[in-house]
């Protein structure tokens, strides 16, 4: 079977599907080619001959695409115009990117009409068995520890305090809304760049997380458990998100640096950093809104921009992981590359893959198939 990487075409990605070291490994676990579009790791800091040396051929972008039983992206095909990748791939060929289905219903509509089988790295269930391919996490801490480093960029000051001769420098409080992969990930950078640290989560288990990493929990006084389907987080009450939006506007008085990371599935970001709250910041404050594909948590937020309000810089980034493109790209690479490996039957040594519609993580993540799409298997209820 031939493995197709193309380069990403999304406007300003970076990062690549595969790196050398992970086409090594599915050429030695008997996958017969790999084709990769001539530059595609360029941006990741892979190199053709990287690709070349262990053994994948690159090729042109029509032939990635009408030469590959099995292609591997980071972002979804696109289905625009002359250049739809959806339209020119092999009829009944694999993909598997980041797809979001229910966001991107076109795309996949499309892929059932091209036969394809279509795997949704998105779509993977966040279970143990699993963790190896959860992309998601893999991106989330990456997102968390730019957000801090891009905030540290746009801040006038040190993050750590310091005694100098030249005088008493205090250090740089940081409040962290959301403690899921990527706002830990971020009270962790913060953490190590010497500030200090407060967290805030709707579920009750993140305490624990945030106090480990050295940093506060903070907390209002309404008892209501944040923790839905699967672990995920739940809508709150009207109640919960005005008395923790009234906990914010008090911080937001204190502190340098807001991350907000508030996400819950299916749903838009909630809203929980006014204008007015921001008016109330120090000038010189930055916010990094990591909810700004969804909707965003700042009023202020422009999805994709820096923007500015009354002295604070809120960053919009929506690219991230794109961002650190050759961390990115490792992790994503080894997360692709061992799901693609996990569809290999283990009786079998020959030299294709299967589809198990009894395989949890087969099911989560499968979208479409035999011309088909799949419905998003029920979620496990929470524990
Ligand atoms: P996410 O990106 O969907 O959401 C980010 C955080 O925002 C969550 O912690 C959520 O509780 C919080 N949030 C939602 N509404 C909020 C509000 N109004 N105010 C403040 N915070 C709010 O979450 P995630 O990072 O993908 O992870 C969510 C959960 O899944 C966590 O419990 C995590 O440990 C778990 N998880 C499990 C696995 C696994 O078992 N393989 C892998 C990854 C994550």
């Amino acid at each position: 079977l031939t493995i197709g990487i193309p380069k990403e075409s999304y406007p300003g990605e970076r990062r690549v599907a595969i790196t050398p070291q992970n086409v090594q490994l599915l050429l030695k676990k008997g996958f017969s080619r790999v084709l990769i579009e001539r530059g595609a790791g360029l941006e990741a800091q892979f190199t053709d001959e990287a690709y070349e040396q262990v053994g994948a051929k690159t090729v042109d972008r029509r032939s990635v695409f009408s030469e590959s039983d099995i292609l591997l992206k980071v972002r979804a095909l696109s289905i625009d115009g002359a250049d739809s990748e959806v339209d020119a791939i092999r009829e009944g060929a694999t993909v598997i990117s980041f797809l979001y289905p229910m966001q991107n219903k076109p795309v996949v509509d499309r892929l059932a009409d091209r036969k394809a089988t279509a795997f949704a790295m998105d779509m993977v269930p966040r279970i143990s068995r699993a963790q190896v391919f959860d992309a998601l996490s893999s991106m989330a801490n990456i997102a968390g520890y730019k957000a801090v480093l891009e905030a540290s960029n746009q801040f006038g000051r040190f993050l750590t305090g310091q005694v100098t001769a030249a005088g008493k420098i205090p250090p740089c409080k940081v409040l962290v809304i959301g403690a899921g992969v990527a706002g830990l990930s971020a009270i962790a950078t913060a953490r190590r760049m010497g500030a200090i640290v407060r967290g805030f989560d709707t579920r009750s288990a993140a305490r624990e997380q945030v106090q480990s990493l050295g940093a506060e929990f903070i907390e209002v006084e309404i008892e209501e458990e944040g923790s839905g389907t699967g672990g995920y987080a739940k809508e709150m009450s009207k109640e919960f998100i005005e008395a923790e939006m009234k906990l914010f506007h008090e911080q937001c008085r204190e502190v340098d640096i807001v991350v907000t990371t508030a996400l819950i599935p299916g749903k838009p970001a909630p809203k929980l950093i006014t204008k007015a709250m921001l008016a109330s910041m120090r000038p010189g404050s930055v916010i990094v809104d990591l909810a700004a594909e969804a909707g965003g948590n700042c009023e202020a937020t422009v999805p994709g921009k820096l923007a500015k309000y009354h002295g604070v810089t809120i960053i919009g980034y929506t690219d991230l992981p794109s961002r650190l493109p050759t961390q990115s790209s490792t992790l994503y690479s080894n997360n692709i590359t061992k799901f693609l490996l996990s569809l290999v039957p283990k009786d079998k040594k020959e030299k294709y893959y299967d589809v198990d519609l009894e395989d949890e993580v087969t099911r989560g993540a499968i979208v479409t198939y035999n011309g088909k799409v799949i419905p998003p298997a029920p979620r496990p209820a929470p524990p």
